[in-house]
């Protein structure tokens, strides 16, 4: 049979593209025992097919061999044959090839036998007649056909049964009841069944989980004859379910009537975990980023908001999802960061990461800040991206950074406008950072400028200051004085505080310093030192003055009595005249000290000191050489002061005898008067001195002018640069108490070499100049007779005043205290008409005595003697107004002149 399939088998594969072969090869096996017959048959198939091969059987030994061997694609027998029937050998050839057409070609016309040896499965009956037999090539060709055909019906048959024992998808068929008809191993096998009987045996029902589902799916296959790709639990035999994919169809009869269902089961347990794995994990997602409790939020590159989670839609105040989803996201972004969100969202869809800080603004108004971090978020195509963003809440943060900021600010504008210098230093003495003080303190104009400097040798006066200061205090020093030089050299003494800070323990990394100023404060604390100093020797001087007054009193007294009563000719007055003299210049002495120590009694008056300067101009020229010229310039609208007139002439003479003394060649003498005003900036810088309205008189000179080192030292009493002999030292310390005993303060200005002013400030004052007292005429001793009460408790000059008074005709009470001088008024019966008392006394005071006493004797004049004042007893120096005054120690004339002024004109008794 092997040639036979081989025909069949290259018959099928060509037969469809070379149809033109067809009838090209034929192997036949003839089984004939006549020659003429054969070569009938032979010549019949020749035409029809050019590669015939014929075996021939004539007997039994060649048909048994023919058909051992096979191979042929047809055999044609004759009925007749000597050594059997054509009957026989149809069927010996059918029980060897079962495939193998058989064409009986025949003389014999037998009804019967064609029946019989049809049902043995003849193909043709031919017979051998002329009329029938050219019919033989025909049949062979339709034998031949029908035997292709069911040869190809039996492959396809054999291949959809290896299809359906092979597939891996379970297949069935099934009554309509769900009886089982047919299933193949796939679906036994998945079912977990033992073998395809048993399964047979079972129904569809018992397959289901869900009875329920089962009776739809049944109901719905009836109706709708087609189910596909239904999926549901199955159950095994074991009782295990699974998930499976089912599909069916009903097969109906002619009349509509269902005769079977076929179906398909796919297990797709596995993809149904798959997806419910898929699902779980896409909730499990999902439920992250629900608590999420950043905002999660996915943004359409057109700016439509897609997603957005809870914690996001607490962000935006957003009741529900519906509130916001599918809208524009913009609305919600602060308008001015809205170009940013832009541009963000653009350069994420365009695939990029990104990171923006924006102002959100909520649906009730809330602003909030957020920090988004962006991705590009997509579907895996090459559509454009949205935007996936978590937003967190920096609210706060910015708020501290806020604050910090504002913090930072606020303490940058107080290290910047600082009063004092502030500034950080590496440990090698570089500026790192300074404040516009310190740049101003040390006369540089810009910050960048001192980042230069090396802070040993551009700063430190001197170049070890710094690292023996650092070595010292090591971590920290307070209100160190250290010598530092500004720009352009000028030395500054600088109150430093600072300390180490240390990056790491035990490393001195950098240097914070507050440096003040202080040079304007130690230049003052020095003027007022020297302020002080002269206070302490004024005081000093003006004690031993008042001892010496009452002393000098005494010596001149006496030697004026003694020349008065000595002859003229007697050599002895001579001395008692040079006793009086070296009395009275001591005398001056004495009162100059007091005035330096602002001890004296002034009697101030309101003047106008150009008219005071105009007076004395006189006398300054012929005090001065007449080499020396003397200038004066006077402000015309000068205002009042309220001084002794006396006293400043007394000032003004001073400075001009020294100016005069410091011009040995000539030279320039110039006064001018002027107003100015103190302005508090002036007055911090010098102590003492207030802030006010001044009149100034300024007296400059040409001459030698002084250092600084004497400059501190002139207003000392007994000061003096002049030899042996020459100065006192008391000048220019009777000018300053003079000053200050004004309520004013002195200034002086000069240089080596270059001539010297003094400035005098006196306080100006709106009231009128009063008028001067007229001049006393030339004076003498002048007489009377009216009852004086002496009071004095130094008792040498109580006698000398008696000793005075009496020679002068005047009637003499005396009394060394208040107390005697109070008994002694009661008992004189008479009048007194002058109470002359010294003003400082144990026990009463000299005021207070003269009150009781006029008091009691109404009239009674008084006059008071008195060497210094004392704050106590004189408020400020000054006696009250129409007090009269006589200054120790004073000579007999001025004693005389002074009560008789009080007196008034004696009374003439003949
Ligand atoms: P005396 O004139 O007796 O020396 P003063 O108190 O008047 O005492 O002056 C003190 C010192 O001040 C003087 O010795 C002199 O050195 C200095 N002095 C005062 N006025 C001037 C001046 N106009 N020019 C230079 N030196 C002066
Ligand atoms: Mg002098």
């Amino acid at each position: 049979m092997k040639s036979l399939s081989n025909v069949f088998s290259r018959s099928s594969g060509q037969r469809q593209e070379r149809d033109e072969d067809r009838g090209k090869f034929l192997h036949v096996l003839l089984v004939d025992d006549r020659a003429a017959d054969r070569a009938l048959v032979i010549r019949a198939l020749r035409g029809e097919f050019s590669e015939l091969q014929v075996t021939q059987a004539t007997d039994p030994a060649q048909f048994a061999e023919a058909l051992a061997g096979g191979g042929f694609d047809l055999a044609i027998t004759d009925y007749r044959l000597h050594w059997t029937d054509g009957l026989a050998v149809l069927r010996a050839a059918k029980a060897r090839w079962p495939d193998c057409p058989v064409i009986m070609f025949t003389d014999t016309h037998a009804e019967h036998v064609a029946v019989e040896a049809m049902k043995a499965g003849l193909e043709d009956y031919v017979l051998r007649t002329p009329k029938h037999y050219v019919r033989l090539a025909d049949a062979v060709h339709i034998v031949l056909e029908r035997a292709r055909q069911r040869q190809a019906v039996k492959e396809a048959d054999t291949r959809y049964q290896s299809l359906f024992e092979r597939i891996p998808v379970g297949i069935y068929r099934s009554t309509s009841a769900g009886q089982f008809l047919e299933a193949n191993p796939a679906l036994v096998q998945m079912l977990g069944y033992p073998d395809k009987d048993s399964l047979l045996a079972a129904n569809l029902s018992d397959l289901y989980v869900n009875t329920e589902a089962g009776l739809h799916w049944q109901t719905f296959l009836e109706s709708e004859g087609l189910a596909r790709k239904v999926e549901v639990p199955l159950r095994r035999r074991d009782g295990l379910t699974f998930w499976a994919q089912c599909s069916a169809r009903a097969v109906r009869g002619n009349r509509g009537e269902i005769l079977y269902y076929e179906g398909s089961v796919v297990d797709i347990s596995d993809r149904k975990l798959a997806e419910e794995a898929l699902r779980e994990s896409e909730n499990r997602l999902r439920s992250i980023v629900e608590n999420e409790p950043e905002c999660v939020k996915v943004v359409a590159p057109d700016g439509t908001l897609l997603e957005m989670n809870s914690a996001g839609l607490a962000m935006i105040e957003a009741e529900s999802a519906e509130a916001v989803v599918g809208q524009s996201v913009y609305p919600l972004v602060a308008p001015e960061h809205q170009e940013a969100f832009r541009n963000l969202t653009e350069s994420v869809c365009r695939g990029n990461k990104g990171t923006l800080e924006f102002e959100v603004v909520g649906l009730k108004g809330t602003r909030r800040w957020v920090e988004t971090h962006a991705v590009p978020f997509g579907n895996g195509s090459t559509e454009k991206f949205s935007l996936l963003g978590i937003s967190r809440d920096v609210t706060d943060r910015r708020r501290a950074e806020e604050a910090l900021r504002r913090s930072e600010a606020s303490y940058r504008s107080l290290v910047e406008g600082a009063p004092y210098g502030i500034y950080r230093s590496t440990a090698d003495g570089k500026f790192q950072s300074v404040n516009p003080a310190l740049v101003h303190m040390l006369g540089f104009d810009s910050e960048e400028e001192l980042l230069t400097l090396d802070m040993s040798t551009d700063v430190y006066q001197d170049a070890s200051e710094r690292a023996h200061l650092l070595e010292v205090f090591r971590e920290r020093f307070e209100g160190v004085e250290v010598q530092w030089k500004r720009k352009d050299g000028t030395p500054i003494t600088v109150r430093l505080s600072g300390r180490a800070v240390c990056a790491e323990p035990g490393d001195s990394s950098y240097f914070e310093g507050i440096a003040e100023n202080v040079t304007e404060q130690r230049v003052l604390e020095h003027q007022l030192r020297l302020a002080q100093k002269m206070e302490a020797v004024g005081q000093l001087a003006g004690g031993i003055a008042h001892d010496f007054n009452n002393l000098l009193g005494v010596i001149i007294g006496y030697s004026e009595i003694l020349t008065d009563r000595l002859d003229t000719a007697s050599p002895l007055r001579n001395h008692a005249e040079e006793i009086k003299k070296a009395g009275n210049r001591a005398a001056t002495l004495t009162r100059q000290l007091l005035a330096f120590s602002r001890q004296q009694v002034l009697q101030p008056r309101v003047i106008d000191l150009n008219s005071v300067v105009a007076d004395l101009e006189k006398m300054l020229r012929r005090l001065i050489s007449e080499d020396v010229e003397l200038v004066t310039v006077f402000e015309p609208a000068l205002g009042q002061v309220k001084a002794d007139p006396g006293q400043i002439e007394q000032v003004l003479m001073n400075l001009a005898v020294n100016a005069r003394d410091a011009m040995p060649h000539g030279g320039k003498l110039i006064i001018e008067t002027l107003n100015t005003e103190v302005d508090q900036a002036y007055a911090r810088r010098r102590p003492l001195v207030r802030p006010g309205r001044y009149v100034v008189v300024a007296m400059s000179d040409t001459g030698v002018g002084m250092d600084a080192k004497t400059q501190t030292h002139i207003f000392e009493p007994f000061f003096t640069t002049k030899e042996q002999g020459k100065g006192t030292g008391l000048g220019l310390a009777t000018v300053y108490g003079i000053v200050k005993q004004s309520g004013g303060f002195i200034w002086v200005y000069s240089e080596l070499g270059k001539g010297t002013t003094f400035k005098i400030y006196l306080p100006r004052i709106d009231e009128a100049v009063e008028a001067a007292g007229r001049d006393q005429d030339e004076p003498e001793v002048a007489r009377g007779s009216e009852t004086i009460l002496l009071v004095e408790d130094a008792d040498s000059l109580r006698e000398l005043t008696r000793e005075f008074l009496q020679s002068s005709g005047y009637i003499v009470l005396d009394a060394a205290d208040s107390t005697t001088a109070m008994q002694l008024s009661k008992q004189h019966k008479g009048p007194i008409h002058l109470l002359l008392t010294d003003v400082v006394m144990p026990g009463l005071s000299g005021r207070q005595l003269a009150e009781r006493l006029t008091n009691l004797r109404t009239g009674m004049k008084v006059i008071y003697m008195s060497g210094y004042t004392d704050d106590a007893i004189v408020h400020h120096g000054v006696l009250e107004r129409g007090t009269v005054l006589i200054q120790k120690p004073f000579t007999r004339v001025a004693l005389t002149q002074k009560v008789r002024e009080v007196l008034g004109v004696p009374e003439v008794h003949q």
